[in-house]
C-alpha cells in the first residue's frame, strides 16, 4: 500500500474535548485541533477565508440533554467497583473505598489512554464504575454545580458529548456497549452543599450519534465559526489572536 493509501485509511483522530469543541465553534476545534499536532506553529486551518459565519452549531445535540438531575450524593454500593480511574485528572473526588476498587487490565491496555482504533478516538474518562450487576458505567466528574443556571441545556449537551465520546471508547475497550453513562457534578467551592448526577442512556442511539457526529467532522471541508458572545468569551483561539471573526460576534443569548 503506497503512503497516499495509508494516509487516506487512516481516519483524521479525534478527541471527546474535539467533538465538544467542534459543537461549540468548528473553527475553534479546527485551529485547536492544528495547534495541538504541532505546538509553537502558527495553525493554517482548512477554513476558507472567505467563509461565511453560522449562528448556530452544525452538529445536533445528542440525545439525552434533557434527562432529570438527581440532587445529592452519587448512589454508590457495597457490590459496585472502581474498575478505572484518570489519576493523572486533578480534583476527582474520591468515589470509592480501597477495597473497591478493582483496575480493568483492559481499561488499561495504553496506559490511562482508551483507544478506538475502529473510529479514530482516544480518549479518558474520569472513572468507570463497574455495577454488581455486570454493567459497566463511565462517570464524567465536572468540578461545577448544575444548578442556578451554570448548567442549562446548552452547557449540558457538552457534558452529555464527552459523556458519550467516552461511552464509545468504553465499547472499544471491553466489546461490550454501556447502556448508560454518569454525570456527576460537585460544587467543590460550596463544600459539597451542591452535588448532583444525571444518568445518561447511551445504547444504539448514543452509538448512532457519536458514529454520525465524528463521519460529519471529518468530512466538513469548512469547519465554520459561531461566532456568539457565549462561544467566543472564553475561546482560547480568540485569546491567542487567531480568529477575526470574534469581532461581529453575536451578542445575544
Ligand atoms: S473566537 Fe468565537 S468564532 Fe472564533 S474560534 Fe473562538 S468561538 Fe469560534
Amino acid at each position: 500500500m503506497s503512503a497516499l493509501s495509508l494516509e487516506l485509511a487512516t481516519p483524521e483522530h479525534l478527541s471527546p474535548h474535539d467533538l465538544v469543541t467542534y459543537f461549540r465553534c468548528p473553527f475553534e476545534m479546527e485551529v485547536e485541533h492544528l495547534r495541538r499536532l504541532a505546538p509553537g506553529t502558527t495553525p493554517s486551518p482548512r477554513t476558507p477565508a472567505d467563509v461565511v459565519p453560522l449562528r448556530y452549531s452544525p452538529l445536533a445535540p445528542p440525545p439525552g440533554v434533557h434527562a432529570p438531575i438527581i440532587d445529592g450524593r452519587l448512589d454508590v454500593f457495597s457490590h459496585d467497583t472502581l474498575v478505572y480511574e484518570d489519576t493523572e485528572e486533578e480534583g476527582l473526588p474520591i468515589l470509592f473505598p480501597p477495597e473497591q476498587v478493582r483496575p480493568d487490565p483492559r481499561l488499561h491496555a495504553h496506559g490511562l489512554t482508551l483507544v478506538d482504533r475502529e473510529l479514530g478516538l482516544n480518549g479518558r474518562p474520569d472513572f468507570v464504575m463497574l455495577r454488581a450487576s455486570g454493567a459497566l458505567v463511565p462517570i464524567e466528574y465536572k468540578a461545577t454545580h448544575p444548578f442556578h443556571g451554570l448548567h442549562e441545556t446548552h452547557g449540558r449537551a457538552f457534558d452529555v458529548i464527552q459523556l458519550f465520546a467516552e461511552c464509545r471508547l468504553l465499547e472499544a475497550s471491553t466489546g461490550t456497549r454501556p447502556k448508560t453513562g454518569i454525570l456527576l457534578y460537585g460544587d467543590q467551592a460550596g463544600d459539597g452543599a451542591h452535588e448532583g448526577w444525571v444518568e445518561i442512556p447511551y445504547g444504539d442511539a448514543g452509538d448512532a450519534w457519536v458514529r454520525h457526529a465524528l463521519l460529519q467532522v471529518r468530512e466538513d471541508a469548512v469547519r465554520a465559526p459561531v461566532p456568539a458572545e457565549r462561544n467566543c468569551a472564553r475561546c482560547s483561539v480568540h485569546r491567542d489572536g487567531l480568529c477575526r471573526f470574534a469581532e461581529g460576534r453575536y451578542l445575544g443569548p
